[in-house]
């Protein structure tokens, strides 16, 4: 049992030393906690349970480690040297929600007391990305709820990438989520709703909330292929986020943090994929998030899902391929399956 918070755990006084913007964006827990430590890279990641679960704390802790190290382990990023993760029972046992927010060396998931562990990898990793993506990157610029797309679409998008990657997602369950979100675009009566729509709707229609997490992950695979190949399979987006926190932490040395908060908006999203581009992708930004034109997968998406599938470190079993191409109807979206292994 104990105290903690984005700061530190169970210690009777402490002096923190922090921007004022931080402090508030903290975690502050008391109560009939259990907290747990574990370590990752000999730093430590505290654990903050109450209440009972469908699982055990140590699994949940063991999950919250694996996940920790992978996402640290991809930007690379290890400047973290205290972090806190906290989940909080909601709800009646009938209900089977699960949410979550990103908050200063934190955070804080909201769970119903039912929730398997299975059923956290991608909450855990989408919250965890959020540490980057974009709390690294700097302040959004207003109304923050036009980069929606950037913030939740991507970290989607690296959700299932890294949890495959990983061997934390089997490559048929990496499909199976892939395909859902690619069959609830297809069926949006949003979907070809304008970006200034996300600004004004986002929280009254359940659709246009949904809309940023698919558009932007589905326009992330797009722009994922378009560098791979351009490159040559040289540079990926992967190559782009990392540069997008290179970048951040270069301001951070040079003292901008403190002078005026970082800002990240679409100009500096483009200038940083041109540049492992080749060449400006503002024409398919204004197309596909601004203007809201479906973004179509029909063409390439074989190679799309088997790339990203076969990024998949493991051990090779049988792979990954798409089936036929599908084009956007209800029925051949749900074509990509997994099939023998056949590399593209
Ligand atoms: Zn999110």
């Amino acid at each position: 049992m104990g105290d903690c918070h984005s700061f530190g755990a169970d210690e009777r006084t402490q002096l923190v030393n922090t921007t004022l913007s931080s402090f508030r964006q903290g975690l502050y827990l008391g109560g009939d906690f259990r907290i747990a430590k574990v370590l990752v890279r000999n730093y430590p990641v505290y654990i903050a349970l109450r209440s009972e679960w469908g699982f055990f704390d140590e699994n949940f802790s063991d999950l919250a480690k694996r996940i920790v190290e992978m996402e640290r382990a991809f930007w690379p990023d290890y400047r973290y040297t205290f972090f806190l993760v906290s989940a909080i029972p909601t709800g009646g046992a009938e209900f089977s929600s699960v949410g979550g927010t990103s908050l200063e060396n934190a955070f804080a998931l909201f769970l119903s007391p039912r929730t398997q562990i299975k059923d956290l990898r991608f909450l855990l990793t989408h919250e965890l990305l959020h540490q980057w993506n974009t709390r690294q990157f700097g302040n959004l610029q207003e109304p923050e709820q036009l980069l929606y797309w950037w913030s939740e679409g991507i970290t989607d998008f690296y959700t299932h990438r890294l949890l495959l990657r990983n061997g934390l997602f089997t490559p048929q369950e990496f499909l199976k989520t892939y395909n859902e979100a690619l069959r609830n675009y297809t069926q949006s009566k949003v979907r070809n709703a304008p970006n200034s729509r996300i600004e004004t709707d986002f929280r009254k229609n359940a659709e246009v909330g949904r809309l940023p997490y698919l558009r932007g992950m589905l326009f992330a695979t797009k722009l994922d292929y378009a560098i791979r190949d351009a490159s040559k399979s040289q540079y990926s987006l992967d190559d782009v986020m990392r540069d997008l926190l290179k970048s951040a932490q270069r301001n951070e040395k040079a003292g901008v943090k403190i002078i005026t908060p970082k800002r990240f908006d679409a100009d500096i999203l483009m200038s940083h994929i041109e540049r492992r581009l080749g060449r400006s992708y503002s024409d398919e930004f204004d197309r596909y998030i601004e203007q809201g034109e479906t973004i179509e997968l029909a063409a390439t998406i074989s190679a799309l899902v088997s790339n990203v599938a076969t990024c998949h470190s493991g051990p090779m079993k049988p792979g990954l391929i798409a089936g036929p191409q599908p084009r956007l109807k209800k029925s051949s979206v749900s074509s990509l399956k997994a099939l023998p292994i056949k590399r593209v």
